[in-house]
């Protein structure tokens, strides 16, 4: 297998909130492995911005601290993090303090080579606008292409005010709402092993398929981010974008071709077919739990925040009638695991009932992380002689291992910056697909601030409150264990 590595042309990346956390674990080592596989070219410019005062070499003496803590040594080669040193530049800029504007002004006009533009913003939500404006106002935004990081938005009516702000200043086709998961290989595989294979198409249905899970485990919990997690939660934290995302992904129709308007137009269907949650409906179909000990990191005693919610949704369209997709996400839980699976239904008819216990069906596992893969399990036949036993045995697809050797699976972030760059939207979210999402969700979170329940309480490192299982084992399912 070869890895094609097609250069990209001569960018500006601005990255603002330069000195953050993101920007030091994923995007400046990301962007340095794109140089060390030989994709930015000369003229390529990546210039921070922060309030922090310091200069170039300042900067990058904490991007060379970055790189270095979080590149594995033996991509560390000297010379090319000399080269990757030398693109990177620095303004001190508060945003709104005028004069960081015009020198980052004057230090994009510097550079005649690169026409492509990209404003990172890796920033608090609260600056988002400000930021934005600040382009506008300084003549930045014509022609530059916007990231904007998670969350858009607490709800619906501050995502449409914040797009609006966005939109005054930047038209959607320049505008790439990040939501990493889509970035990684394993979900652009599963567009890849629906849409261009005749395998499963045909079986991708409620006649076919039992139900769907979608499970995002973290096993941390709030760690330093408390109080700030305590005003959103599982729900908007998560929910929201991540697994409404994965969500849109498994249940939409084909598009009509690889384009970013049409993958994002079939998206936007799911979303809107979405059965809506409301009052009773709401509080039935969903659990919310909280770890215990929560209220205390999140420095809140009466917190009535999820640090977990399942929710069973249902998609009313003519390929998912009655497939329920049950959602879960949680922190704290027994360990760290995001996939997808497809459940089957069993045989029509039974011909080996007379060995004793009911054979599984047929799962399709669409494993984000840890290892990035895909796994169908099947029924095969127990080897050897002594009878007729059945065995679930599972065809195994891990990228990592099956790439060639010396390969690496590149982040998410390494992916989707280059994306922006290449000008390509398609695994970014439209302004309304994040409206239509929340859309879905605020009814929900409504429904349970009405109701003033408690959310129920869970042991940190189990599988989440015992009301999720119950959830499940109410219609004679169970979840997928989480064990990695
Ligand atoms: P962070 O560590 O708090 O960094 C925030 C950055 O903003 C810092 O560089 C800070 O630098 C800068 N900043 C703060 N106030 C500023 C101002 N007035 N003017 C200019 N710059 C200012 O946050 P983060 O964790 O990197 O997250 C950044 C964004 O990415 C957030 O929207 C977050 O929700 C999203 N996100 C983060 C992660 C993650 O893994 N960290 C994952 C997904 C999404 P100075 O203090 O030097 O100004």
């Amino acid at each position: 297998m070869t890895h094609r590595i097609i250069p990209v042309d001569p960018f500006d990346l601005v990255i603002f909130g330069a000195t953050g956390d993101l920007a030091r674990r994923k995007l400046l080592p990301g962007m340095f492995h794109r140089d060390a596989d030989g994709q930015l070219l000369e003229g390529t410019r990546i210039i921070g911005c922060a309030r922090s005062q310091m200069d170039a070499d300042g900067f990058r003496a904490l991007a060379r601290d970055a790189i270095t803590d979080h590149v594995p040594a033996d991509r560390l080669d000297t010379q090319v993090l000399e080269r990757f040193l030398a693109r990177l530049d620095y303004v001190t800029n508060n945003v709104s303090d005028a004069d960081g504007w015009e020198t980052l002004k004057d230090v994009l006009g510097a550079s005649p080579q690169s026409s492509i533009r990209v404003f990172y913003l890796s920033v608090g939500p609260a600056l988002f606008a400000p930021i934005v404006e600040g382009l506008a106002a300084h003549g930045l935004a014509e022609n530059g292409r916007l990231v904007v990081e998670k969350p858009i938005g607490h709800d619906g009516a501050s995502a449409r005010a914040l797009n609006d702000r966005i939109g005054a200043a930047f038209p959607e086709d320049r505008v790439y709402r990040i939501d990493h998961y889509l970035g990684k290989e394993t979900v652009q595989n599963l567009i890849a092993l629906r849409f261009a294979n005749a395998l499963f198409e045909p079986l991708w249905n409620a006649r076919h398929v039992d139900h769907v899970q979608i499970t995002v485990a973290e096993s941390l919990g709030v760690e330093q981010r408390g109080p700030y997690y305590d005003r959103a939660g599982a729900m908007r934290d998560m929910v929201q974008n991540h697994l409404l995302q994965l969500l849109c992904l498994t249940a939409m129709e084909p598009p009509y071709h690889f384009e970013a308007d049409a993958v994002r137009d079939e998206k936007l269907k799911v979303l809107r077919a979405l059965r809506p949650l409301t009052g009773h409906d709401a509080l039935a179909a969903t659990v919310r739990g909280q770890y215990r000990g929560y209220a205390k990191e999140a420095e809140n005693p009466d917190s009535h925040t999820e640090s977990f919610v399942a929710i069973r949704a249902e998609i009313g369209s003519w390929r998912w009638a009655g497939t329920p997709f049950y959602l879960r996400t949680g922190k704290k839980l027994r360990s760290r695991l995001s996939e997808i699976v497809v459940r089957f239904r069993q045989t029509p008819h039974q011909i080996f009932s007379d060995l004793g216990a009911p054979l599984s069906a047929n799962a399709l596992i669409i494993r984000l992380q840890p290892d990035e893969g895909i796994t169908l399990s099947i029924t095969t036949k127990d080897p050897g002689p002594g009878g007729f036993r059945m065995r679930e045995t599972p065809l195994d697809m891990s990228f990592a291992e099956s790439a060639e050797r010396g390969w690496r699976m590149p982040d998410a972030y390494e992916r989707l910056v280059l994306d922006v760059v290449r000008g390509d939207q398609t695994l970014f979210m439209r302004r309304d697909e994040v409206e239509a999402a929340w859309g879905w969700v605020d009814p929900i979170i409504e429904a349970w601030e009405t109701s003033g329940r408690k959310p129920e309480p869970y042991d940190s490192g189990s599988d989440g409150p015992y009301g999720a299982i119950d959830m499940l084992s109410r219609e004679g399912q169970r979840w997928r264990e989480l064990s990695p």
